[in-house]
Formats: structure tokens, sequence, C-alpha cells
């Protein structure tokens, strides 16, 4: 059961974690079905699929994108996206501000940042993240506002492994903390999934995005 399944989840996260569950690959039905007992943030990996299910669900779900975006398909999403996750490019950051300027929204974004060992990720390195992340190179996006960094983990059973990187993306996220400028405020670190979100939260991540634990397994 859905609902079981999420409750389940929901008690278990601290209440200042925000959850998004991640709903790729499963029907509409079953987004409506947390939306009825209340739940609101979802997270999709794919443009299309994301665009599909929200021209026919409640306006009010606050959709998260959670999966590589294509600068191509930035225009579908800004009239509506509650938050970006998976930003990993300076060419992406232009193509959202300038969308987001023809339509005259801020946007809330989060850097993507690669901590896994895995080659196959997306996400910037910790040192573009630092030479990125300055006055003099941020003013220009006048319309996106950097809430924060995500990351995943590399998909391993080694706990200390996991720990580490989760830490080491916290300590990142601290460091850019103390660089205050307007309007970016920092408060977002999007760490865990399904399987090491408990590491994530002990490691100090305020939003989990998770899918299998409470959507089952995906058959691709
Ligand atoms: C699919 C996905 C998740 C959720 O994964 P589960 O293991 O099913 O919880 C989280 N984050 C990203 C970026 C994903 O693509």
């Amino acid at each position: 059961m859905i609902e079981e399944n999420y409750l389940k989840v929901k008690q278990g996260i601290p209440s200042q974690v925000t959850l998004v569950a991640v709903s790729k690959t499963h029907p509409a039905s079953s987004i409506q079905r947390l939306y009825d007992i209340g739940h609101r943030d979802f997270g999709e990996n794919k443009v299309q699929e994301l665009l599909e299910k929200q021209a026919v669900l409640p306006a009010d779900i606050r959709w998260h994108l959670i999966g590589h975006l294509q600068t191509n398909k930035v225009k579908y999403i800004v009239p509506f996206i509650h938050l970006i996750h998976s930003v990993d490019s300076e060419k992406l950051l232009n193509e959202i501000n300038k969308q987001a300027q023809k339509i005259n929204r801020i946007i809330d974004i989060l850097l993507q940042v690669h901590i896994a060992q895995e080659v196959t990720k997306y996400g910037f390195s910790e040192d573009e993240i630092q030479s990125l992340y300055q006055p003099s190179i941020l003013e220009k996006y006048s319309h996106i506002r950097i809430r924060g960094l995500m990351g995943m983990a590399t998909n391993t059973s080694n706990e200390q492994q996991i720990r580490k990187e989760f830490s080491g993306l916290k300590r990142l996220f601290d460091k850019l903390k103390c660089i205050p400028f307007a309007p970016h405020s920092m408060d977002i670190l999007s760490m865990g999934m399904s399987n090491d979100y408990s590491i994530a939260i002990e490691e100090g991540s305020t939003l989990v995005r998770i899918g299998s634990n409470i959507f089952g397994e995906r058959n691709y």
C-alpha cells in the first residue's frame, strides 16, 4: 500500500526535513493517492513525463525536477517548476535565467555536485562550485535563486563510503553558506534516497528524495 509506505517513511523523518516523493515511472493515479492524504512535494527525472503528469494533476503540487535537464527543455518547466535540483552547468544556468526572465519568474534551483565514485553521474566538481559561487559571477542570474546543493552518493553497501560523501557535501554547503549575498540563500541540502536517507539525515540533509520505499520497485 502506497499510503502505508508513505506514512511509515514520513514518520521516520524529522519534521524539519522535507520529503520529496519520487514518482518517476509511476502513474498519475499513484501521485493522486498521496495527494489525497495531504502530500504535495513530488519529484520526477524526465521533463516529458513531468509535463504529462502536471497536466492532469492538481495545480498546487510542488514539482521537483531531479534528473538531468537539457537546455532545450527548460522553457517547458519554467512556468510551474517548484525546484530544479539538477543544475549541472553554467550553460543551463544561462538558459534557466533567460527563460525565467521572459515570464518574469524567479526560479529556485540547487547546484548538483558530483560526490559519487561512479563516473556516469552528472554534476559540478567541488572546485567548479567554489569558482562559480561568487557574487561577481552569480549576479548576472537575476531570475535564479540558488537555494542549495544536491548530491547522490555512490551506489554501494559500504556505509562509511556513503557517509564520507554526504559529510563532504555538507562541509561544502556550510562553506558556501558563509558567503552571504542576496537573493541566494543556501538553505536546502538535497541528499538521501531510499537506500541511504538515514545516513544522509545524520550527515545534515534537509531534503530527501525517496521513490522505491514509497511507490515500490520501478519497472522500466
Ligand atoms: C530515482 C531517483 C531518486 C529516488 O530513488 P529511490 O532509490 O527509488 O528512492 C532520488 N534521486 C534521484 C536523482 C533519482 O533519479
